[in-house]
């Protein structure tokens, strides 16, 4: 098994919470790991083999829950990592599921649209003896969309030779995906966002937005919050950053990118925003120091180290992709008197419209796209504003009151399931 450290924060909530051995003892490593390798024909008719992995770190509060990236970052000691993240924030949004990630190690904008196809198959076939809608349920994440999750339930219904709309979430809407999935984790953000503002009496037309990342959490958060009255001045994607300070239209953006990529057939976009008509092209670390109110972070994990830490001067910061603030920088931006909404509560309306999905295929009812972002809505605020209270209350960091919210629900039921205090005595 690869090795993983639980993070400090972690320690001192055991600490101050007074959580039990046991559960400390069960929190301190995954639950399984498996490791596979994933077999490729290519269209020249050669075989490529990558390694790929599944981690299921934890399912005391249900099957394992989480996205499946084809990056060429993927490693063990990442799934593992994003698996712990994903059962911190599965519990904190009080979902009957465990945390779990996986992915493959392969460059997928390599590849054309059939090999990406065959891959996302070979993937579900490595791994399909340890997934399904009550063990663990795959979804979307970095380079994988609705079409990927649609040949990956397709793969696994062929190999179960069962109708499971329920074993993986984030499918195309014909195919039994929710409606609103595709937008939700831009969404939560936003209602996130919206919730502490509002606290601070602040109003959507007076506030500045810089966006790091244009993928399909960053751009949806960008659209819906310009159409809430934001100012974006800022966005940046792979390539390089655009800014405006009078204002981007980030839907203009988002609507040139997807033209572009259905234009040259390719499954992955190979344009950048600075094509898409607006702004000036500013240099991609240059984004992250803007003099703006909201710095939202939806690239990958470790945009903010301890090496660009001291140049950020938002005093917000909204994290929509996992991990983009490490330990080190974290304390520093605190330190700094920062704010930071962080990512297991920020994004955690992705994995909830998942949730709906989930429930949706099990039952067989169809929720239309109103009724998904009420109950969204309706769960977010609730559970953002618990947050904030804590935060408060306690005079804590919202991560380490969102942290502690979430680990306390699952110590309480790796209690609940029998402990070693029945044995006392
Ligand atoms: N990959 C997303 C996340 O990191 C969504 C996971 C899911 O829907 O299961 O939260």
């Amino acid at each position: 098994m690869t090795a993983f450290d639980l993070p400090d924060l972690v320690h001192k909530i055991f600490d101050d919470q007074e959580v039990t051995p046991d559960a400390r003892a069960i929190l301190a490593q995954p639950d399984r790991q498996i490791a596979v390798s994933v077999p490729l024909r290519r269209d020249d008719g050669s075989l490529a083999v990558f390694p790929g992995w599944r981690c299921q770190f934890n399912t005391t509060l249900g099957p394992a829950k989480g996205g499946i990236r084809f990056h060429p970052g993927v490693t063990a000691e990442e799934c593992t990592q994003l698996a712990f993240w994903m059962t911190i924030k599965c519990a904190l949004m009080e979902l009957p599921f465990g945390g779990g990630k996986g992915g493959a190690q392969v460059d997928p904008k390599d590849l054309s649209p059939l090999e990406v196809e065959r891959l996302a198959r070979g993937y579900i076939g490595a791994i399909a003896d340890v997934i399904g809608p009550d063990r663990d349920i795959p979804a979307p994440d970095v380079n994988t969309d609705a079409r990927v999750m649609g040949w990956m339930a397709d793969e696994f219904a062929k190999i179960t030779r069962r109708h499971e709309p329920a074993c993986i979430t984030g499918k195309p809407v014909c195919l039994g995906g929710s409606e609103g999935r595709t937008q939700a984790t831009g969404r939560g953000a936003l209602i996130v966002l919206d919730a502490w503002l509002e606290r601070e009496g602040r109003k959507p037309e007076d506030v500045t937005v810089a966006v790091q990342g244009f993928g399909n959490a960053g751009a949806h958060f960008a659209c819906l919050a310009h159409e809430r009255g934001y100012r974006i001045v800022a966005v940046s994607d792979s390539q390089a950053a655009i800014h405006d300070p009078d204002g981007l239209t980030p839907s203009k953006l988002l609507d040139y990118k997807q033209k572009e990529k259905e234009l040259s057939g390719a499954l992955y976009a190979d344009s950048s925003v600075k094509e898409g008509n607006g702004g000036e092209e500013i240099a991609q670390e240059d984004l992250l120091a803007l003099d703006v109110d909201v710095l939202v972070l939806a690239a990958m994990e470790d945009a903010i180290t301890e090496d660009n830490a001291g140049t950020v001067t938002a005093p917000l910061i909204l994290e929509i992709a996992n991990g983009p603030v490490t330990p080190e920088a974290d304390a520093m931006l605190v330190k700094d008197g920062k704010v930071i909404l962080p990512d297991v509560l920020a994004n955690a309306g992705g994995v909830t419209v998942s949730y709906y999905e989930w429930v949706q295929g099990r039952t067989g009812e169809r929720w239309g796209a109103a009724t998904v972002t009420d109950r969204l809505t309706e769960r977010m605020e609730a559970i953002a504003e618990a947050c904030f209270d804590r935060a408060g209350d306690d005079d804590i960091p919202v991560r380490e009151a969102a942290y502690a919210k979430a680990i306390t629900r699952i110590a309480d039921a790796i209690s609940s399931r029998g402990d070693r205090s029945y044995f006392a005595g």
